[in-house]
This record gives structure tokens, C-alpha cells and sequence, in this order.
């Protein structure tokens, strides 16, 4: 299974994502997560990354093709892989074409979940992050077991420094002008499956199912 999922910030990529992840047995990559990891660890990316992240902007597109390019060249993307938050822009995802040709493979489907701002604003200003594993959850609609820690590593949790209101505002600007027009570009392929993403989690992990067994 060769995927993407799609959708604004705080959609419910991750979310999605990650049982996905689980049921194919696919890798998740997610870019977001590999730059929080190279800002933690100081290295040259994460210094490069840094200022983009915490001002809602988009990582420059070259540094992000190449982190995709080295994602793709390890052994567990040869069977398949989600990507969760790649691309985000129409060079990005022109990107993505060249090196799937170039291992003469092909996508079987980009999600598109589908949620308004209200919603999103909510979601975002209500995860939650642990702080060790990266695991995500949400105060009202995936509340972790013990108030603050998380369930799988019982590290602590935070609130992402993006998941606050002026670099919010900033990252739905960012995604309605540069990762929208990637509709077009998906339905145009005929891949694009569009979902409800504003139902609970679990309506929208069987809306995908069934669209993902109807599309094969
Ligand atoms: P969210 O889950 O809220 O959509 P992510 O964790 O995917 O956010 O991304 C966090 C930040 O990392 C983005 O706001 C952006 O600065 C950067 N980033 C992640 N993926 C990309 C990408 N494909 N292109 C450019 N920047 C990216
Ligand atoms: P993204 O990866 O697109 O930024 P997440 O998967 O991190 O989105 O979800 C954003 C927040 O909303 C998280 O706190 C998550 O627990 C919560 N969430 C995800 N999907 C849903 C849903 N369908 N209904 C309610 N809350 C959700
Ligand atoms: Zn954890």
C-alpha cells in the first residue's frame, strides 16, 4: 500500500495515520515529526527548520524532498509506506511523482479528510504531545489515561509550540494557499478519496476503510 494522507493542520493525519500504519503494516512517515526530532537534537536540519516550524511556515521544499528522498532509499518503504504530511506543496508533490517513477511504483490513494477551520482550531488548541514518544491526544475526544502522561511511555505531555494562536493562524493561511491547490492535483490523477473528517475518530477510520476497499 503506497498512500498519503491529506488534510488541513490538526485534520487528523497523525491520528489516521498511525492505525493505519498499524493495519497495513506500513511505515508512517511523518515530516513533521522527523524535523521536531532534528530541532531537539540540534543537528544542521533542525537548525535549518527551526524558525519555518515556530512561525506556522512551510519548511523550504528542497530540504523537504530530500529528507523524502533519504526516507524512501530505507528498506521498510520498499513494501510501502502512509506519508503524513508530505507533500504540501504542488513542487513537493511533483517531487514525489519523479522518485515514484524512478522505482517505477505507483500510489494507490491519497486521503483527503476533509474538516472546517472551526473544527480544526478546536482540535489543534486541544492536543496534546508527549513529550518523549511524540504519541498525540486531545483533552475532550482522546483524553489520556492518567491526566498528563502518556499512555504508552508515561512520558509527559505539552502542547506543541505551533499549537498556539498567532502560528496557527499562520499555518491555515500556509495551507489554504499552498497545500489546497494538491486537490486538484490528486483528483486530476483520479486518487483523491475525500472523507468527512469532521466526524468522531472512529467514523472517520471506517469512512476510509470503506473508501479504501471500494477504490481497489
Ligand atoms: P500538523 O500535524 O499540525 O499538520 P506537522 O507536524 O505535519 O503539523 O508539521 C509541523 C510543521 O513542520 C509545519 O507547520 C511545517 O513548518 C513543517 N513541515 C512538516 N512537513 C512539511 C512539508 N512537507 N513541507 C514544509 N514544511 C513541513
Ligand atoms: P494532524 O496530524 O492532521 O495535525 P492529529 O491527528 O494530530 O492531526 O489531530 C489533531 C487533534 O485532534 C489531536 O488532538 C487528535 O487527538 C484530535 N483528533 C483527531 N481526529 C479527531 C476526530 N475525528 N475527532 C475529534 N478529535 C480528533
Ligand atoms: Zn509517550
Amino acid at each position: 500500500m503506497r498512500l498519503i494522507i491529506l488534510a488541513p493542520p490538526g485534520g487528523g493525519k497523525g491520528t489516521q495515520a498511525s492505525r493505519l500504519s498499524d493495519q497495513y503494516n506500513i511505515p508512517q512517515v511523518e515530516t513533521g515529526k522527523i524535523l521536531r526530532q532534528a530541532v531537539q537534537e540540534g543537528s544542521q536540519l533542525g537548525k535549518d527548520a527551526k524558525s519555518y516550524m515556530s512561525s506556522g511556515n512551510l519548511v523550504p521544499d528542497e530540504i523537504m524532498i530530500e529528507i523524502i528522498r533519504n526516507r524512501f532509499a530505507e528498506a521498510d518503504c520498499q513494501a510501502g509506506f502512509i506519508l503524513d504530511g508530505f507533500p504540501r506543496t504542488l513542487q513537493q508533490a511533483r517531487a514525489l511523482d519523479k522518485l515514484l517513477d524512478e522505482q517505477e511504483v505507483e500510489l494507490d490513494a491519497v486521503i483527503y479528510l476533509n474538516v472546517p477551520v472551526a473544527v480544526i482550531q478546536e482540535r489543534l488548541s486541544r492536543r496534546r504531545v508527549c513529550s518523549d514518544c511524540g504519541a498525540t491526544y486531545h483533552l475532550d475526544t482522546k483524553p489520556p489515561g492518567q491526566t498528563g502522561i502518556c499512555d504508552s511511555c508515561q512520558g509527559e505531555l505539552i502542547q506543541r509550540s505551533d499549537d498556539r494562536e498567532e502560528a496557527i493562524e499562520q499555518r491555515l493561511k500556509q495551507y489554504s494557499s499552498k497545500t489546497e491547490p494538491l486537490l486538484e492535483f490528486y483528483q486530476d490523477k483520479g486518487v483523491l478519496l475525500e472523507i468527512d473528517g469532521a466526524q468522531s475518530i472512529s467514523r472517520v477510520e471506517s469512512a476510509i476503510d470503506t473508501a479504501l476497499t471500494e477504490s481497489q
